[in-house]
């Protein structure tokens, strides 16, 4: 088969405490460990999709806590990324109204630079349904309206959630480089 290794550069995004980096340590290692702190880092990690090796570099990015700063997405990051996954927590408001804006800046940045990076939101935290804020529905909307791909997911309970999510992406992220 076709042997050689595609790589995939993918940028996560989101507020504050929403399991960015729980999802990327649990793709990374397929455990969930609870604390992570707040490193900001670039991490690589080979993974076989279709019998076919791909390289990702995963972005697992901190949202600014500094109040001068408004733009909460920089142009390096938009460069770099092939693929975003923008994350929030169905229990967290807030953190839903943080994935609205920033789909809208990505949109309209990525219109200047003539690029269309693919994304894919992410509502988090579904193993927290008592506390749960912030429908299905609206997730899904809000996905459809920006052509996002849309998954609810648990990073603390399950590994295949976040399987799927990369997947897709990856699928996304090749659909949009045979286009161009
Ligand atoms: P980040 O700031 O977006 O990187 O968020 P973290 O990955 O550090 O997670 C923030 C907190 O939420 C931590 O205490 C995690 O253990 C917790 N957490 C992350 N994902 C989930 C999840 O799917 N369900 C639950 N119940 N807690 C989670
Ligand atoms: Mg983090």
């Amino acid at each position: 088969g076709n042997q050689h290794k595609v790589d995939a550069n993918v940028l996560l995004l989101g507020a504050e405490n929403v399991g960015k980096s729980a999802l990327t340590v649990r793709f990374l290692t397929r455990r969930f460990i609870g604390e992570y702190g707040d490193i900001e880092s670039i991490y690589s990690h080979i993974d076989k999709i279709d019998g076919r090796e791909i390289s990702f570099n995963i972005w697992d990015s901190l949202y600014p806590q500094d109040c001068e700063t408004t733009e909460t997405i920089s142009e390096k990051q938009l460069q770099w990324a092939d693929g975003v996954i923008l994350v929030y927590s169905i229990c967290d408001r807030s953190s839903f109204e943080v994935v609205r804006q920033q789909v809208h800046l990505i949109r309209h940045a990525s219109r200047k630079m003539s690029a269309t990076a693919p994304i894919i939101i992410v509502g988090n935290k579904r193993d927290l349904q008592h506390q749960r804020s912030v429908s299905s529905e609206e997730g899904r909307l809000l996905a459809l309206s920006e052509d996002c791909g849309f998954f609810e997911i648990s990073a603390a309970e399950t590994y295949h959630g976040v399987l799927l999510v990369f997947h897709e992406l990856m699928d996304l992220i090749k659909e949009s480089r045979a286009l161009r």
